[in-house]
């Protein structure tokens, strides 16, 4: 895609930089945080700055393309898959693993009719396989 058919797609103005980072995000399984892009954009760009990333990485949030993860309380991390899923975070190492599975809850109906419900999202904590094996 263009430059200029992606200003037009997300609705602001499309630097290199900013650019850069969308690119790296699309389809990066890795939930990756504000550090992770900038280390990975700043190979590319070394004179971008950390504020310039995370800056980015705000207003792709607010204009909903991609989603914050609550799952570490030290840094927020990213995802850039929309299709509903939840999380599975190891925690020996902070992975965080993707997990395609409905889950049927049971949510009683008075709740539904007072509460409206937008998305139900679970993270499961654990260990993954990696830190299993070592
Ligand atoms: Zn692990
Ligand atoms: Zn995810």
């Amino acid at each position: 895609m263009s430059s200029k058919k992606k200003e037009k797609m997300y609705n602001f103005k499309m630097t290199p930089q900013r650019l850069a980072i969308i690119e790296y995000l699309k389809n990066n399984k890795e939930h990756p945080s504000a550090l992770d892009v900038f280390k990975a954009i700043s190979n590319r760009f070394p004179t971008i700055s950390f504020a310039t990333v995370y800056n980015t990485l705000e207003m792709l949030k607010n204009k909903g393309f991609i989603v914050e993860l609550t799952v570490d309380p030290e840094r927020k991390r990213f995802d850039p898959d929309l299709t509903p899923h939840h999380h599975m975070v190891c925690t020996k190492c902070g992975k965080v693993e993707d997990l395609f599975v409905d889950f049927s809850i049971n949510i009683p109906e008075n709740v539904k009719k007072s509460f409206e419900i937008e998305r139900i999202h679970l993270d499961i904590y654990g260990t993954c396989g990696s830190c299993k094996k070592a």
